[in-house]
């Protein structure tokens, strides 16, 4: 039983704990980084927003043209299976399709494929971490790695095609920074792995439109600026822009608001998490708490 406390999770209708989970080397999932995803937080026994992700996790299963047995209903109910089964109260619960094994072997059809959904939870990951988070963290945007553009992978569509991301946080890591974030080809701030990015310039919160995930965080962090009265523009942001700005923070489910003090050269509020960034923290805690966001966990 306590070797559900790393994690559990859910393969072919069986829970079993997380470090025994598999599929198959053939799987395109594996062979061709070909599945969707979408990652729900739990946070002091309940999911936050968890009908917003699974709506998310469907709509880029359609973008892929990717389906699965599981209906939404069954899939609340699996990631509730695998949360209770672990006995985490703060977890990172990710649900996941695969394109599959070709059934017809040696296919090069996507459509051959049987597609199918799993699911797993793990203690709560922290995109970064609280230490970070607390001093700020240190952004590297390198010159010449660009978010992959939005007509070659649907970037609204949550996915393992990581490739720049990946090479991008290489880069990052090896200059001695916390992470990466990535322009588009026209010079356009994007995003980072796994977190949208806000600024704050002349009172007002920019973040990009275009070539991001549109986060549920991003969402949340805009749906509270509309309660303080803070006007949000969803638009390109040059990169020379976003140096010039007051502020930077980042959104993720893993870990929520988090301030950003240097991006590249250029060092932000003097190098110390800025007071709105520190303001949108603080509400997006207390909004972890809205019982009408809220999907309780039933521990057995
Ligand atoms: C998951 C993810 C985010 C953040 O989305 P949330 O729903 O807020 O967790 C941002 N960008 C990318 C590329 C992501 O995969």
């Amino acid at each position: 039983m306590s070797n559900f406390t790393k994690g559990a999770a859910w393969v072919r209708g069986e829970i079993v704990p997380v470090s025994e989970a598999t599929i198959a080397v053939n799987d395109w999932g594996v062979t061709h980084s070909d599945c969707v995803y979408d990652v729900c937080g739990v946070n002091d026994g309940a999911f936050f927003r968890l009908q917003d992700h699974i709506d998310r996790f469907h709509a880029s299963m359609g973008s892929l043209q990717m389906s699965i047995e599981q209906t939404p209903e069954e899939v609340r109910a699996i990631l509730h299976a695998i949360v209770a089964k672990s006995g985490l109260r703060s977890s990172y619960a990710a649900m996941v399709t695969s394109r599959g094994v070709p059934m017809i072997p040696g296919s090069r059809d996507p459509r051959d494929c049987g597609n199918h959904f799993f699911a797993w939870c793990v203690p709560y990951i922290y995109v970064f971490k609280p230490e970070v988070a607390a001093r700020g963290s240190r952004l590297h945007v390198p010159e010449h790695i660009h978010r992959i553009p939005q007509d070659s992978v649907d970037l609204t569509a949550k996915n393992y095609h990581w490739g720049d991301m990946t090479r991008g946080l290489l880069v990052a890591l090896e200059k001695g920074f916390d992470s990466v974030a990535l322009t588009d080809h026209a010079g356009n701030l994007t995003e980072g792995p796994g977190f949208n990015v806000f600024a704050v310039i002349d009172g007002k919160l920019v973040t990009p439109d275009g070539g991001v995930l549109m986060g549920i965080t991003r969402q949340t962090v805009i749906e509270i600026a509309g309660e303080m009265n803070m006007v949000v523009e969803q638009r390109p942001l040059p990169l020379e822009e976003f140096y010039e700005a007051d502020e930077v923070f980042t959104a993720t489910t893993g870990g929520g608001v988090s301030p950003v003090t240097k991006v590249n050269d250029r060092v932000f509020s003097n190098g110390a998490p800025g007071p709105i960034a520190l303001e949108f923290g603080e509400t997006y805690r207390a909004w972890l708490e809205r019982p009408e966001l809220r999907d309780e966990v039933t521990y057995s």
